[in-house]
């Protein structure tokens, strides 16, 4: 059996490629330092979108869509416009479609351009929705006995986090600095991060706004697609801070997102139902079908050499809340939810030791460094480290990839010193 839908593109019809016909990722880019706009990845090229809707071939509403460089306004449409918008373009892009000769004047080879932000970012939250990464944490700071706190199997546990942090994939992080106390000082210092991290996380993106509680059928409805999503966090900055309300600076140095929303549509093929529960859920929040995804993930870290070594691989399937039951909570209390919310899953970690998502589970709180390939070993990151989070969903002859979530760490700078 073979599922790949077939485009006039001939690099859209490789088993391999991450953005054949059954994909088609939106993201924002830009040549030449030219304005940015929208486009979708189709093989080794993106579609400019915003030219498409322009010159009438790509055009479904009667107001512009594109002319902004972001997909806020398509998300924010209804669900049946994402439909009709998508629909379109496939039939532009399917093999033998009449449309093929118009539309290669709207192709540019992805080696030419820049990527962007692919949306414009309203507000930030992050959960902590994986079972096996709240048992590692848990088991490290409180003890086996109270790994999972009490009200980890009732809701799924959040923050509030910036929107102003977020940041595409490619863009260098700063070692963040700021104030620590190590288990042995008596007083805390300032100064930078010595244990700063990674979670491997997914991002949904939500399209449709609500005002007021919402189900969990809904929720699922309202969300337009997801990302990688890289929190990076500053463990000792972490320990510090975080009683009693919780992380604050630790994550507020950055998160970095891969470059191209997947839609729902596309994902479609992958759902998954979440894992027993060992605890009923209350009514609002119950399953009421397949909300995960069944998505391989993996960490690459690159130190200056270049050598890469694979330090984690784990499926966005182990998550025990779906990214709806986490916006069905995020409402219960009326919270108002807009258009390009963003909601990070937590980390997924799965059962085995490679499949830990962060640093601080894979050295076991840096009491267990791991081996890179070079010979060198990590605890945490050291300047100059590259992090790669890669995801792809595996069909019958395809693929649905996300394109890669990087980020290089840089030397911690401060001006107050
Ligand atoms: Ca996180």
């Amino acid at each position: 059996m073979n599922d790949l839908k077939l485009s006039w593109i001939a690099s859209a019809n490789s088993a391999e490629t991450l953005f054949p016909l059954n994909n088609l990722p939106y993201g924002v880019f830009s040549t030449n330092g030219k304005r940015p706009h929208c486009g979708v990845a189709i093989g080794n090229f993106i579609l400019d979108v915003t030219l498409a809707e322009e010159s009438g071939l790509l055009t479904i509403c009667s107001e512009p869509l594109f002319k902004a460089a972001s997909w806020n306004k398509l998300m924010s449409q209804s669900p049946n416009v994402w439909t009709t918008f998508r629909t379109r373009l496939m039939e532009i892009l399917a093999e033998d479609s009449s449309d093929q000769a118009r539309a290669e004047a709207f192709l540019i080879s992805s080696a030419d351009v820049q990527l962007h932000m692919p949306f414009t970012v309203s507000e930030y939250t992050d959960f902590y929705a994986g079972r096996h990464h709240a048992l590692n944490v848990g088991m490290m700071f409180r003890g086996p006995e109270n790994a999972l706190p009490p009200n980890w199997l009732h809701i799924p546990i959040g923050y509030n986090g910036r929107a102003s942090s977020i940041v595409v994939s490619g863009t260098n992080i700063r070692r963040p600095w700021s104030q620590l106390k190590s288990p042995d000082d008596t007083d805390p210092r300032f100064g930078p991060s010595a244990r700063f991290d990674i979670e491997l996380e997914i991002g949904a993106v939500v399209g449709v706004p609500s005002n007021g509680p919402i189900t969990v059928s809904q929720a699922d409805d309202n969300i337009f697609g997801y990302v990688l999503l890289n929190d990076w966090s500053a463990r000792d900055i972490q320990a510090w801070e975080y009683q009693p309300l919780g992380p604050f600076q630790s994550k507020a140095t950055a998160t970095s997102i891969s470059p191209w929303i997947v839609t729902k549509a596309a994902l479609d093929p992958f759902r998954c139902e979440t894992p027993e529960r060992e605890k009923e859920l209350l009514p609002h929040l119950r399953d009421c079908g397949p909300m995960l995804y069944d998505i391989n993930l993996s960490v690459s870290l690159i130190p200056d050499n270049g050598l890469e070594t694979e330090i984690a691989h784990t499926n966005y399937n182990v998550m025990y809340y779906s990214a709806a039951q986490q916006l069905a909570h995020h409402t219960t209390s009326g919270c108002p939810m807009r258009t390009g919310d963003l909601l990070g899953s937590g980390t997924i970690s799965g059962p085995r030791k490679d499949n830990r998502g962060s640093l601080l589970e894979l050295s076991w709180g840096g009491k267990e460094p791991f081996e890179l390939i070079d010979g060198s070993s990590r605890s945490f990151l050291e300047d100059g480290d590259t992090i790669v989070l890669k995801g792809s969903a595996n069909g019958h002859g395809y693929k649905v990839g996300f394109g890669d979530c990087v980020g290089k760490i840089i030397e911690a700078v401060n001006d107050l010193e």
